[in-house]
């Protein structure tokens, strides 16, 4: 079995698509990306299937296969992709995920035999709409952002804002699945227990203190027995792909309930992922070393290998921006509010799956891991309104004259994310949208 890091003609930068849009520059979807989805025509009450994105269209799995343009493990890929959700692909296994790949690329390359009859399966971006990628059984909420966990720290308890534990395992804790929508979740504003500065009694009110947090979302593929570990060199076998997500929060009712136990009804409310899932092996060309400062401790064995230290980062440019109702209502384009890039990240994917799995916990296919809010080094590159309001000390100044220090109703959160590198095609993720209601 070949690392998941390698090259091949579906990576060729020179490739091109029969699909016009594929080809324009800072098209998120060209021929090299390939992502998949859950998707119907909007409003059609059809049912949901597998699509991969080419340009701006959506390519209809379902309707493909019918066409059986694959042989071998191809075919048995896409036929899984005639499902409501990627499970049954994931479960197959990474050749599988190769073969449908490779499968793809070569139907929608430039000079393709049956580009003609394939173009039948293709359907507007414009015209479907989505729903979750997977059915996630399981969510998991890392921290594995040093700069995240350390400002918020600061916040939290000025005395010891990064625990003794954090540069020896990527913490998290378990979040909940049964809240996460697809872009385009809207929700109400959460009320819960909070304890006002200087009160006596907590009281029950919507929170006044909204935030988001700009994280990578891991796609779990492959599941391990219970009681099976998975070692760090054969982690990434496991992962399917990459969504954006955004994990929204309470400030005001995580600083109440947070101690001793963790993020409990802080935020479980409401979790938005995009439902384009760019698969690991499309993330190829933008792998990077991951490296940890000599000064800092070094992981333990389990956390630690060879393909880890020439490979196990992602340079991943990751944006958060904000469109208000009032921008909205003037038709604005949304403000960004920070960039940063997964590669500042402490922990990588590989070392939270051997993590997850040292205790035997068994993963399963769908599974769903947060990243973490993404912060960079500078207070610029921050992944939330805590860390850019300095826990809402701070108003930002918005263009059209309008401050925040978190969310109001009306806001709607837009991340994007996407990879480029000169030498290789520029890919991106769509976006992970969501809007907050009044409560
Ligand atoms: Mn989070």
């Amino acid at each position: 079995m070949a690392p998941v890091s390698t090259l091949d003609a579906t990576h060729d930068p020179k490739l091109r698509s029969w699909v016009d849009s594929a080809n324009l520059p800072g098209c998120d979807f060209p021929i090299q990306n390939l992502p998949l989805a859950v998707f119907r025509r909007k409003g059609s009450g059809e049912n949901f299937r597998c699509g991969a994105a080419i340009g701006d269209s959506v390519l209809d799995l379902g309707a493909l296969d019918m066409l059986s343009p694959f042989g071998g493990l191809g075919t048995q890929a896409l036929a899984a992709c005639a499902e409501p959700s990627l499970n049954r692909l994931m479960a197959l296994g990474r050749e599988a995920w190769v073969a449908l790949r490779r499968g793809l690329s070569q139907c929608l390359r430039e000079g393709a035999p049956r580009a003609m009859e394939l173009a039948a399966a293709l359907v507007p971006q414009r015209e479907v709409e989505f729903t979750l990628p997977a059915r996630i059984g399981n969510y998991t909420d890392f921290y594995a952002s040093i700069h995240h966990a350390t400002a918020v720290g600061r916040l939290f308890r000025p005395d010891q804002p990064l625990l003794p534990n954090y540069k020896w395992m990527p913490i998290a804790y378990h979040g909940r699945a049964s809240s996460i929508g697809v872009s385009g979740q809207e929700f109400r504003r959460p009320h819960g227990q909070v304890m006002p500065r200087g009160a006596e009694r907590p009281q029950v009110a919507p929170s006044a203190r909204l935030d988001f947090e700009l994280e990578v979302g891991i796609l779990i593929g492959t599941g391990n027995g219970l009681g099976s570990p998975i070692p760090i060199a054969q982690a990434e076998e496991h992962v399917f792909g990459l969504c954006l997500l955004n994990d929204w929060s309470a400030r005001d009712v995580q600083a109440w309930e947070y101690q001793p136990l963790g993020p409990f009804l802080a935020k479980s409310f409401a979790s938005t992922i995009s439902p384009w899932v760019v698969t690991l092996e499309a993330l190829a060309p933008y792998r990077l070393p991951w490296t940890r400062p000599a000064e800092d401790p070094q992981p333990l064995p389990y956390l630690d290998c060879e393909p880890l230290r020439t490979r196990g980062a992602l340079d991943l440019q990751l944006e958060v921006a904000l469109e208000t109702a009032a921008m909205r209502a003037a038709g604005a384009a949304p403000q960004p509010l920070a960039r940063t890039n997964f590669r500042h990240s402490y922990w990588a994917i590989a070392q939270m799956v051997a993590h997850h799995t040292v205790n035997g916990c068994n993963l399963e296919p769908g599974d769903l891991f947060g990243s973490g809010t993404q912060s960079g080094p500078t207070p610029e590159q921050a992944g939330s309104l805590l860390e850019l309001t300095e826990g809402g000390k701070r108003p930002l100044r918005l263009t059209g004259g309008e401050t925040r220090t978190f969310l109001e109703d009306g806001d709607r959160v837009i991340l994007r994310g996407w990879c480029e590198r000169p030498g290789c095609a520029r890919i991106g993720f769509g976006e992970a949208s969501g809007t907050v209601l009044a409560e």
